[in-house]
């Protein structure tokens, strides 16, 4: 089994709208593609940013910027157009923990996927005005927050998934690194998680962002599978042709650290499944 659930049916940039890309025509299209490359487990999972019911959490000006369509209308499409597994990419935001899941709580998903953007009002993967990297001291306080913030999010309990788990790298030598080994920020994460009982994504989005690495590092996946977190396998797609990208990388990674089943889910509802 291969699955491809963190998958977004269209790229980030403010003129992608609904119209155009929640048709069962693009959603074929990934269909499609995942089937090329062996994925019998497609979901999708839309930002959340970009429902209007999202300024009911939090009103961050590039929220503001985007948040544009119907949650309802993606959630109907998804189920009634497609036959993709319905998910969303939803943001851990602290002290929006209740807004938040009053909004999951209204849909039945098949998983949620939780995610570490933004630490404060600042985002760790944005190169502008707003990069958390512009306003803080050092990479030690950026990684301490950034995974102190993940195993938050964990506990939680909103979320199925946790997301491409240490995109707090992605930028690579770009931006400051900590000196210190970085198992001591994976550490309270992992133990989050575990918790928790969320499964920790392998996402190979990391190899097409500067750091050109898999999130996560070798170093956490190998501290995940000691503890036995259950893993889920994604690309993070924002087209067609980046579904199930870099899997080749993903499985060898996977195998080396010992990992033979990778999660899977229906209606919230998580089971395991042989990888491959
Ligand atoms: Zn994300
Ligand atoms: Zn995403």
């Amino acid at each position: 089994m291969l699955t491809d659930y963190h998958v977004h049916l269209r790229p980030d940039d403010p003129d992608t709208d609904a119209e155009r890309y929640f048709t069962a025509a693009n959603a074929e299209r990934y269909r499609e593609a995942a089937s090329e490359r062996g994925v019998e487990e497609l979901g999708v999972s839309e930002h959340i940013h970009r429902f209007s019911a999202a300024l009911d959490v939090w009103q961050h000006p590039f929220w503001r910027d985007s948040a544009i369509d119907d949650l309802d209308a993606y959630v109907a499409f998804v189920r009634e157009q497609t036959d993709l597994r319905l998910g969303i990419e939803a943001d851990y935001i602290a002290g929006r923990e209740d807004r938040m899941a009053s909004l999951l709580d209204v849909h039945e998903w098949d998983y949620v996927v939780g995610s570490v953007h933004f630490l404060g009002e600042h985002a760790v993967d944005f190169d502008d005005a707003l990069d958390v990297w512009r306003h803080e001291s050092s990479a030690e306080r950026v990684w301490k927050r950034y995974f102190e913030a993940v195993a938050q999010s964990a506990l939680t309990g909103m979320f199925d998934i946790i997301a491409h788990p240490d995109l707090v790298k992605i930028w690579g030598s770009a931006r400051p690194q900590p000196d210190s080994d970085p198992r001591r920020y994976y550490e309270p994460a992992v133990e989050a998680m575990l918790a928790a009982d969320v499964a920790m994504e392998v996402s190979t989005a990391g190899l097409r962002k500067p750091v050109a690495e898999i999130y996560p590092s070798r170093a956490m996946l190998e501290m995940a599978v000691d503890a036995g977190l259950p893993i889920a396998l994604s690309s993070d797609a924002h087209r067609p042709e980046h579904l199930a990208f870099g899997y080749d990388a993903a499985q060898e990674l996977l195998r080396e650290c010992g990992v033979s089943e990778i999660a899977v889910f229906e209606r919230r509802e998580r089971r395991m499944e042989s990888l491959g």
